[in-house]
């Protein structure tokens, strides 16, 4: 199937006479018939649902859905885009470990990265994606355990070089970690440049329209725990599952289970139905939004780049823009609606700016139906200091549009009269 196809038909499988709709299964737990079959259930001998927090029929068919669409062997939906970040990387590590970032992440990632980890016994070393691969290099250690990136990151819109970050962390026997979130697998898959596992914000474009809060983990498959590295956590025996290893036990799909039936056993972070109904309506536009989205934005750049009142625009998918052949590599059917702009005037230029703007409404999100905007260094980004901000790509200037999938004509004009 393509993957417009797949966003429609994958995951519910009705059968005679079942609804055509996937259906929300609103229930905590499940029936059985006797004692021993429900001691098998939890020695994970069969793959009934048997208690919502670790699974549940409804979710299990959008969790299918994508993992398809990425192309892996199975994916893990949870109640935020943070807790797919957390649980992601904290399958992997324990205290004592060190592992990479980019730092051009989205800020609450970068807050996880900085502050958290850290009082966790884990050890962060953010690097500059664009540096030369024996800079980074450099940043590996004898207990670096993963690498993690963005595929646009939010809000610098940076392109990561996908095949270059595997590269560093293969080369080193460790897996890549991709969050996905704005390109969404209609854009960009990353499994098919290298990386080992993506994560989502489901918040955003798979959604879509801003109605539930909500992330996912993919497993590609493709990591071998069992090679260079030790990843004890994965491949030896796990106590608080009596004895079972998951590389044994599972083989491929190995991490993908430990997430589930240790971190979301012991955490609790679990997506509602409910959520996982909604996020499966947004999955069945999702080809057709993105398409929109990006031709807008596109559109909507070439417009502020041509603008007196605009400084600068960041937008990969301009030919001046510094990630443009990046974005011709990664991203060439659309570079997703996300825009970032430096108005004239400073911090209150675009503090003003904002507050003209009529159709694109003053949201603490991006990336649903609405045009909208926000100002990076007194919202979302409050909590860094200048220094940080510098790092994350972040001035006091920008403002982040999201682009929305309206008439362009409309949204063009709202700009238009905000910046006069
Ligand atoms: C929003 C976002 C997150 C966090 O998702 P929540 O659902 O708000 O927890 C993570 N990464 C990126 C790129 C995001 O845009």
């Amino acid at each position: 199937m393509k993957l417009g196809t797949k966003c429609i038909q994958t995951g519910w499988q009705p059968k005679n006479g079942d609804p055509r709709v996937l259906p929300i299964y609103q229930s905590t737990t499940f029936k059985f018939d006797t004692v021993d079959y429900v001691g098998e259930l939890f020695d994970l001998k069969h793959s009934d649902h048997f208690y919502t927090r670790l699974s549940n029929p409804t979710l299990e068919c959008v969790e299918n859905k994508i993992s398809a669409l990425e192309g892996g062997v199975g994916a893990l939906l949870t109640s935020a885009g943070m807790s797919a970040t957390f649980i992601a990387v904290m399958n992997i590590l324990e205290a004592g470990d060190h592992m990479i970032s980019t730092s051009c992440i989205y800020g609450g990632t970068y807050n996880l990265f900085s502050v958290t980890l850290p009082k966790m016994g884990v050890e962060v070393t953010f690097i500059d994606q664009d540096a030369p691969e024996e800079e980074i290099a450099a940043a590996f250690k004898p207990n670096t355990k993963l690498v993690f990136g963005e595929t646009i990151a939010n809000p610098a819109l940076s392109v990561l070089d996908i095949e270059k970050m595997a590269r560093l962390a293969h080369s080193h026997d460790c897996p890549l970690i991709i969050d996905n979130t704005f390109p969404t697998p209609i854009l960009c898959r990353p499994f098919e440049w290298g990386a080992d596992i993506v994560v989502h914000a489901t918040t955003k474009y798979m959604d879509g329209h801003a109605l539930a809060i909500g992330g996912v983990i993919v497993d590609s498959g493709n990591f071998d725990w069992n090679s260079g590295r030790k990843f004890a956590n994965i491949t030896d025996k796990d106590p608080s599952y009596h004895g079972l290893s998951y590389t044994e036990a599972f083989g491929k799909a190995a991490y993908i289970v430990k997430a589930r039936a240790q971190l979301m056993r012991d955490l609790g972070c679990q997506a509602a139905p409910m959520n996982g109904f909604l996020l499966n309506v947004g999955l069945e536009t999702l080809h057709l939004r993105m398409k929109q989205h990006s031709s807008n934005a596109l559109q909507l750049a070439e417009f502020f780049e041509a603008h007196p009142k605009v400084e600068w625009v960041n937008y990969p998918g301009l030919k001046n823009d510094k990630y443009y052949a990046l974005s011709q590599k990664y991203l060439p059917d659309g570079q997703s609606g996300v825009i970032s702009i430096g108005v004239k005037g400073g911090r209150e230029g675009a503090v003003r700016f904002m507050e003209k703007v009529k159709l694109a409404a003053l949201v603490v999100h991006v990336a649903d139906a609405r045009t909208s905007v926000l100002h990076p260094a007194s919202e979302t980004h409050r909590q860094l200091s200048d220094k940080q901000l510098t790092e994350c790509g972040i001035s006091p200037e920008m403002v982040r549009v999201s682009v929305g999938i309206e008439d362009i004509e409309d949204i063009i004009a709202d700009f238009e009269q905000a910046l006069d």
